[in-house]
């Protein structure tokens, strides 16, 4: 049997007066606003490998004005989720799938990987320490960013040989607490997000700084989200703003294939097996915009929704392509969509069986 690899994570005491306040009312959590009392660092230099893996009070970090992250963007991240189940058991949901996509992202990006044993107890360790931050209701949890960044002090356009990977946590609201809202989405065809070849597979934080123009775009004209289309022949679907995106036509659930300018999200392929496990024929193929009207002509569309850790699936209601609206399943939730939303939810708060053995309980 293969043993783990094991390191050392040295523990710093918070100090009372540092602790900071446990927020009381859940439904105002929101989003990515609130950190805990500490977060995980790991350092890394070239020749010597990672070292000082350390769980410390949460402070600022210090960067030297030249840090390579600074200029360059090497700068990767995840997120991830810790689930907090009725009996108190605490979960991560398929957890190593992130920490093979950071690496994954880190050899794009000429970043150093970090052993998945390792990754994994920084992970485990920082959110059993910090396990009283975690909220209580279903759909709430502990986000969970871990981040790595080039700190090297050097100008030249070259990798870093000394970089920080960190992980803080912090409590998150329930992304529907008055049940669904399906969105709007706009179709771009000005800007693209990424391109085969680039960065687009990778979580890397110049594909987020790349999309915001389209985003603020889109919002100024009353949409939620952009819906990228590929970037050559501006033709075939590829994402929907940070999540990835999911057409059911005519009895085949299809989401565009992992062909290098696409996220490969976890809760993607998590949809992708529980369809296929339900006998829904799935299909990981190119879906063009030409198509998707047509099937909405002869009614063949019937749902349409986003996927991704934050809200799970995402109903989308409405499309705008060259100056007209597309009405998906007249603006509702369609039952797949709801379906596959209920059976991951469960299977994360440790509600359902879990025949895909996804589900890791850390606590309990
Ligand atoms: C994170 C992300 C997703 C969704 O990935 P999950 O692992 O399901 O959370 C999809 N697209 C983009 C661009 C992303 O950044």
């Amino acid at each position: 049997m293969k043993t783990k690899s094991k390191i050392k994570i040295k523990v710093k005491r918070v100090s009372e007066k540092k602790r900071k306040e446990k927020p009381t009312d859940e439904s105002k959590l929101g989003f990515g606003q609130i950190f805990t009392d500490r977060f995980f660092t790991m350092k890394y230099k070239e020749g010597q490998g990672w070292y000082d893996a350390m769980i410390e009070p949460y402070h600022p970090i210090v960067l030297d004005p030249a840090a390579v992250c600074l200029h360059y963007g090497q700068l990767i991240f995840e997120g991830l989720k810790a689930y907090r189940g009725k009996d108190d058991s605490i979960y991560l949901f398929r957890p190593y799938e992130n920490i093979r996509r950071m690496n994954a992202s880190a050899e794009r990006l000429c970043m150093p990987t970090v052993d998945p044993d390792v990754f994994f107890q920084g992970i485990k360790k920082l959110v059993l320490l910090e396990k009283d931050w975690i909220p209580r209701g279903i759909g709430t949890s502990l986000y969970i960013r871990p981040t790595m960044i080039a700190t090297e002090a050097f100008l030249g356009v070259h990798p870093a040989v000394e970089y920080l990977l960190f992980v803080i946590v912090g409590p998150v609201g329930a992304y529907y607490p008055q049940g669904f809202s399906p969105t709007k989405i706009y179709v771009e065809e000005e800007y693209v997000r990424a391109v085969r070849g680039g960065i687009g597979y990778c979580k890397a934080a110049g594909n987020y700084a790349a999309s915001l123009l389209a985003s603020k775009k889109a919002e100024q004209k009353g949409y939620t989200q952009v819906l990228w289309l590929d970037a050559v022949e501006r033709k075939y679907v590829e994402e929907v703003g940070t999540s990835n995106i999911f057409f059911f036509i005519d009895g085949e659930l299809v989401t565009p294939p992992l062909a290098g300018s696409i996220l490969p999200g976890v809760t993607r392929d998590s949809v992708l097996q529980i369809a296929k496990r339900w006998g829904v024929k799935v299909s990981e193929r190119r879906l063009s915009v030409d198509e998707i009207q047509e099937a909405h002509a002869s009614g063949k569309l019937k749902e349409v929704f986003a996927s991704g850790t934050a809200a799970i699936v995402s109903p989308v209601g409405q499309i705008y392509y060259k100056g007209k609206e597309y009405l998906i399943n007249g603006g509702k939730t369609g039952e797949l969509t709801e379906k596959l939303y209920n059976e991951i939810l469960q299977i994360q708060y440790g509600e359902k069986e879990d025949p895909f053995g996804w589900r890791i309980r850390i606590s309990k």
